[in-house]
This record gives C-alpha cells, sequence and structure tokens, in this order.
C-alpha cells in the first residue's frame, strides 16, 4: 500500500496557521483553551509523525527499522491522545471538569487500554507489525484502537446533546458540526487507508472551533480592550498557588453614576483611555479589566518601593481630569496592594477585594486586612444569624414610649437582639443590615411580629395601657409579597387585632418607590395596622410618598434633636432649635402625631415639651429592656 501524505501536509500548514493566530492574539488563557493548546500540540505531533512513518511504510528498504517504528509508536501515541484530550477539552468548555470528575478519570480508562495495547505490541504484534519486506501492516487487534476512538467521538457527541445548556446555542451548533467533520474521513479511512485524511479534517474542525468557540470576546473586555475578569481567575489560580506575586487593584468610584450623568458612550470611551494609560504604565505586566471601573494588574514579585511609586503615579494622574470632547471629569480612585497569597488567604476573599465597590468621595488607599476582616465579620454574622434562627437565639426587647399628654407609657418599639452563646451579643445595627442582603430578614421580621403578638396577648398588655407595638418593618419584607398572609395568620393564631400593632417603615424605603410596597401597605392598613414613618429627616425625604402612604406618626430621627440639644453639653445650634421645633409645627399642622426619639437628658425633654411634641422615646425613660423588665416597668409607671 502507497500513503498519500499531501493532506498531512495541507493540515500542517493549517496547524502553524491555527498556532500563529493563537499567540497573535492575546489572552488564550483559561483552562478551556489551556487544553485547546494541548489539541493543537497534539495534531501537530500526529501530522509530523503520520508523515515520516508513512514516508518510512512506504519504503521501509530505505528506511532503518527503529526509525520507522519511533513514527509509527508517536502516530499512534499522539493521534488516541488527540481522541481522549478532546473529551477531556469539552469538560473543561462546559465547565464540568469539578462537577463530574467520576466520569471525567472513568474516561482514561480507553486511552489506558490504548496504550497498553502500544506497550506490548513489540512482543505481540496485536495492533500493527512489519511483513517480510518490512511493510507495516494492521495487527487483529488493530480495530480496537479505531473502536475506542470511535467511542470517544461519540460519547462527546452525546456529551455535548446532554449538555447543551451549559453553552450557547450557536456554540452547541459549531461544536456539534465539528465532531461531524472530524468523524465523517474517519470512517472513510477505514476502507481506503492509503488516504491519510483524518487529520486533516480534524485539523479543519480545530481551526472552525477556534473561530466560533475560542474566539475573542470570551477574554477580552470589549469596553477597554484589556484582558477581563475571567481571564484574570485562571491567572490568580496560578499566581496564588506559586505564591510571590502582587496584584495591583485599581478603582473608580461610583461608575454607575457616571454612567447615568454623562452616558455610558462617554463613559466607556474614558474608561478606554484610562485602560491605554494603566498599560503603559505597567508595559511588563498583565492588565485586566475586571467591570465596574475595577482595574487589576498581576505583577510578579515586586518590591515596596515599586509598588509605592505605582500609587504616587496613580493618585497624581487621577488627580487631573480625564476627558472625552469637551467633558473633562476628575474621579477619586482607590489603589491597593495585595500580596499573593499572604494577604488573602482564600480565593474567596481575593474575589471580594476584587468587586468590592469604592464608594470614596477622595482617592484613598484599599486596605486589603481591614476590607478582609470586615469581610468575615459579615460572613460570620450571617452564620449567627442562621444559627440564631434555627437555636432561637433572638430576643425581641421592648423600650417606652412616652405620651406627653398623659405622663404614661403609651406603647413601645419591639427592637431585636441576637445573643450568640460565643460571640456575646450582636447589635441591630450590624446584623439587620446583613440580613436584609440575605433575605433572612424575612425570617427574623416573622419571628419579631409572632413574639410581638405573642407577649401582648400573654401579659394583656391592652390592660396595662398599652395601645400597640411598634415593630419595624424593613423594605425586603414590604417588597416580598406574602407578607400580608404571614401577618394575618399569625394574629388569628393569637387571637389579636391589627389595631395592637404599629408599624415602622423607615424614610429610605419610602423613597424607593416600589409598587408592591406601596400595595402591601395599603392591604395592612385595611387590615387595621397603623403606620409611622421611621428616622425622620435622615433620608431622602420623599414628601409625596409621605403624602401617599397611611402615617399616623411622624418619628423624628435623633441626630435632629441632638443637633438642636446636644445631650453631653446641655445646649445646642439655634438654627436646629429653628429646623427642630419649625419641623415638628409643620408635622402636627399636617395632621400627623410626632414622636421624637433618643431623648436622652431632662434638657431635651423640657424642650420637646415646650415644642409640644406628642411622644418620647429615649434612654433618659428607659434603656430597650427584656420583655418581662419592660412588663413590670409599666406595671409601676402605669399603675
Ligand atoms: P431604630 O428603628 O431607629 O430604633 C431605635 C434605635 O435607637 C434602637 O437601637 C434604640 O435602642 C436606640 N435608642 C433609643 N433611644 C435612644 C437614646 O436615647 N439614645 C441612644 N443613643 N439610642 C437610643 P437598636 O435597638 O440598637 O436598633 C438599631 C436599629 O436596628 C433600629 O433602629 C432598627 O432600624 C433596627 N432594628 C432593630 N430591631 C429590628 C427589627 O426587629 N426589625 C427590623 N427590621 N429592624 C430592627
Ligand atoms: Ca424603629
Ligand atoms: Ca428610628
Amino acid at each position: 500500500m502507497h500513503y498519500h501524505i499531501e493532506f498531512d501536509i495541507a493540515a500542517i500548514i493549517l496547524t502553524i496557521f491555527i498556532t500563529y493566530f493563537i499567540f497573535y492574539k492575546k489572552g488564550l488563557v483559561r483552562r478551556a483553551n489551556r487544553v485547546f493548546l494541548v489539541l493543537i500540540g497534539l495534531v501537530f505531533v500526529s501530522e509530523i509523525s503520520d508523515i515520516f512513518s508513512s514516508l518510512s511504510n512506504n519504503d521501509p528498504d530505505s528506511a532503518q527499522r527503529w526509525s520507522q517504528d519511533i513514527w509509527n509508536y508517536i502516530y499512534l501515541v499522539a493521534h488516541n491522545a488527540l481522541a481522549y484530550s478532546f473529551t477531556v477539552y469539552l469538560f473543561f468548555l462546559l465547565d464540568l471538569v469539578k462537577k463530574k470528575k467520576k466520569e471525567l478519570y472513568l474516561l482514561t480508562i480507553p486511552f489506558i487500554g490504548d496504550l497498553f495495547l502500544l506497550l506490548i505490541n513489540p512482543f505481540t504484534g496485536l495492533t500493527f507489525y512489519y511483513d517480510a519486506q518490512g511493510y507495516y501492516k494492521h495487527g487483529p487487534l488493530f480495530s480496537v484502537m479505531y473502536g475506542i476512538a470511535f467511542f470517544y467521538m461519540v460519547f462527546s457527541i452525546i456529551f455535548v446533546i446532554r449538555h447543551r445548556k451549559y453553552l450557547e446555542q450557536s456554540k452547541v451548533k459549531s461544536l456539534l458540526a465539528f465532531l461531524f467533520i472530524s468523524f465523517v474521513p474517519v470512517v472513510v479511512q477505514m476502507f481506503f487507508q492509503e488516504y491519510l485524511l483524518t487529520l486533516f479534517f480534524e485539523t479543519v474542525g480545530l481551526l472552525g472551533i477556534l473561530f466560533s468557540i475560542e474566539n475573542k470576546e470570551d477574554t477580552i473586555s470589549p469596553v477597554t480592550g484589556m484582558l477581563n475578569r475571567f481571564v484574570l481567575e485562571t491567572a490568580l489560580d496560578a499566581a496564588m498557588n506559586g505564591g510571590g506575586n502582587t496584584l495591583i487593584l485599581i478603582k473608580i468610584a461610583n461608575l454607575n453614576y457616571y454612567n447615568k450623568t454623562i452616558g455610558y458612550e462617554n463613559m466607556n470611551a474614558i474608561l478606554g483611555r484610562i485602560s491605554v494609560w494603566l498599560e503603559k504604565q505597567y508595559p511588563l505586566y498583565s492588565c485586566y479589566d475586571c467591570g465596574r471601573g475595577h482595574f487589576a494588574i498581576l505583577c510578579g514579585d515586586v518590591d515596596r518601593e515599586e509598588t509605592e511609586t505605582s500609587r504616587k503615579k496613580v493618585f497624581a494622574r487621577f488627580q487631573e481630569s480625564w476627558s472625552k470632547d469637551n467633558l473633562s471629569l476628575t474621579f477619586p480612585v482607590q489603589f491597593g496592594v495585595v500580596r499573593l497569597p499572604d494577604d488573602v488567604r482564600t480565593v474567596e476573599n481575593l474575589q471580594m477585594l476584587i468587586d468590592e465597590p469604592f464608594d470614596g468621595k477622595e482617592s484613598a488607599n484599599l486596605d486589603a486586612a481591614e476590607t478582609i476582616a470586615d469581610y468575615e465579620r459579615r460572613v460570620l454574622v450571617e452564620q449567627l444569624i442562621d444559627k440564631a434562627l434555627k437555636k432561637k437565639n433572638f430576643v425581641v426587647w421592648y423600650q417606652p414610649i412616652w405620651d406627653a399628654h398623659t405622663g404614661k407609657v403609651h406603647s413601645a418599639e419591639a427592637l431585636c437582639r441576637l445573643q450568640d452563646e460565643e460571640y456575646g451579643l450582636i447589635p441591630p445595627d450590624e446584623f439587620i443590615p446583613i440580613a436584609e442582603q440575605s433575605g433572612t430578614i424575612l425570617d427574623i421580621g416573622r419571628m419579631v411580629f409572632e413574639e410581638v403578638c405573642r407577649f401582648y396577648q400573654e401579659e394583656r398588655l391592652k390592660k396595662l395601657g398599652l395601645d400597640y407595638i411598634e415593630v419595624n418593618l424593613s423594605v425586603v419584607q414590604c417588597m416580598s409579597s406574602n407578607l400580608k398572609e404571614i401577618f394575618e395568620e399569625i394574629l388569628k393564631k393569637y387571637a389579636l387585632d391589627a389595631g395592637c400593632i404599629n408599624l415602622e417603615v423607615t424614610e429610605s424605603a419610602t423613597a424607593s418607590n416600589q409598587k408592591t410596597m406601596v400595595e402591601t401597605i395599603d392591604y395592612l392598613k385595611q387590615l387595621g395596622f397603623s403606620f409611622s414613618l421611621d428616622d425622620y429627616g435622615t433620608g431622602y425625604s420623599n414628601i409625596s410618598y409621605m403624602y401617599e402612604m397611611p402615617f399616623s406618626i411622624i418619628k423624628i430621627d435623633k441626630s435632629i434633636l441632638w443637633k438642636a440639644m446636644d445631650p453631653s453639653k446641655g445646649e445646642g445650634k439655634k438654627e436646629a432649635q429653628i429646623y427642630l421645633e419649625n419641623t415638628i409645627r409643620m408635622l402636627k399642622e399636617m395632621g400627623y402625631s410626632v414622636l421624637v426619639e433618643g431623648v436622652e437628658t431632662l434638657e431635651q425633654k423640657m424642650l420637646l415639651e415646650k415644642l409640644e411634641c406628642d411622644y418620647f422615646q429615649g434612654y433618659y425613660f428607659s434603656k430597650p429592656v427584656e420583655k418581662q423588665v419592660f412588663r413590670d416597668y409599666v406595671r409601676v409607671v402605669n399603675a
């Protein structure tokens, strides 16, 4: 048989083109891409060895037996490895390496079978042998190797179809098309062995994959043309394991704000300029655009002096403005140096450092240790919340609210406390925002509501002169659609009517302009709940919303009172007093009852009495206390 090597030569030319293309365009560094490089390498080795083995098989007389042997073995190993590596590539491409580890391990077995056959071939001639004239001949088990290659192909096709949801549809289609392209010549060559078609078609298939799947958009940020976050991730994996690396982080504050004010297009142009400047500053290192105006530069083992110079340069440049046409803007920027892996320890911390937004008004340094400590505390508190919900470690304390007209306790605010056996008391200012972010506030809110209802009913608080208890309602609760059902169900359970609960909604919540929120509050109002507007004077007062919502009481924030009458000095700013006085008067004229929080001193109380405030709440009367203490207190003062 005379082998034709023309197709192999064409295949080599294609392979060289692919290789050039990969290295010419930067950024083929995702893990899947690395496996893709392995595929290209194997194809190349197969092509070269196929040519040399074919030449020596065509003319065994002039070839040395050992070289004929070497080329044949190299070809068979490389080409079988190619089929196996292609399936591995699919696992990486679909990001299923971790999820389907076992399957991936099992898939090595057929390939090991290939290797075993080749290993014993010199003694058995089962896969190939040379006849008396030295011509290359297939042995009885050669078809087993075909069978294995066939298995890998069929497996790949099924695998792609089964997991098509992990990939865009167009990519799935091209993968299948390319599998098919490389599949046909294998069958052809089974019958016409002298035409070495397979490698050529496989290379064409890889070329197609390169263009349709391994494309630039996956690795390059469309805004700045820098390597993207995706690529950084892979680079960071290596940097974390290798050690002795430095990551410089540069973050622009409040990108969203600028996008909105000057428009995406202008802002993108400016980001483009920033990226050009950065790449010029760091010609030796890779710069990454992590999105949201966050940039990262991965440097090797640079010393402090170098990072300091770099810090100064960045701050100096950002003091000046960036311009696009006649727009000219300056941005506060955050600069951070992170030593890998010492400063971060875990990949999770590192990700957080990269993504944590910077919202400073002035340029600042990023303190990695502090940011990580904050983050770890947040994660801890999240865990403590989960634990507390399970173990019922939340308790509700009560702070009396005084009626200025009768001089008696008129109601109380229910305030939640998290008491952990190991970490002690976690203040609500700390855990409530975290619970709002994680959604556990819904469970906490329900628990507080039920606890308050139980307490109100068991202690017959109505008889003690308490008209209602005030319960804080988080925005997140207001936006949940089943809040009303939950409240209704609990009221029913304790045979209470909604009048015994007054719900406090914060001012910032009313500004958030949520349809669900207005609807929920309307519905709750119909059920008979009354409402207070909390923290008045701190948020963005959205007057139109205030009118739309059924508030009966406005709670003026303690900061307003304290400016008018500082509790430690016993006096305050004249302007702040005028503001307080007029605010109270205005709200009362509008028909609201007015409550002032944070009353700590007698002077403050007297001032508020003069201003005809309706209700007081504050340490001067009582701090929030446990429910039994509160009950006993009310029994005494309301007697
Ligand atoms: P808030 O609703 O403004 O509650 C009033 C806070 O001011 C309480 O802090 C109370 O202890 C404190 N306070 C009252 N009088 C004085 C005073 O005279 N001086 C000073 N310095 N502070 C005073 P607390 O209990 O630490 O609660 C903090 C915040 O946590 C609350 O602010 C509220 O927004 C939130 N919160 C507490 N419990 C709950 C809850 O069950 N659900 C929701 N959604 N939020 C809650
Ligand atoms: Ca409140
Ligand atoms: Ca308040």
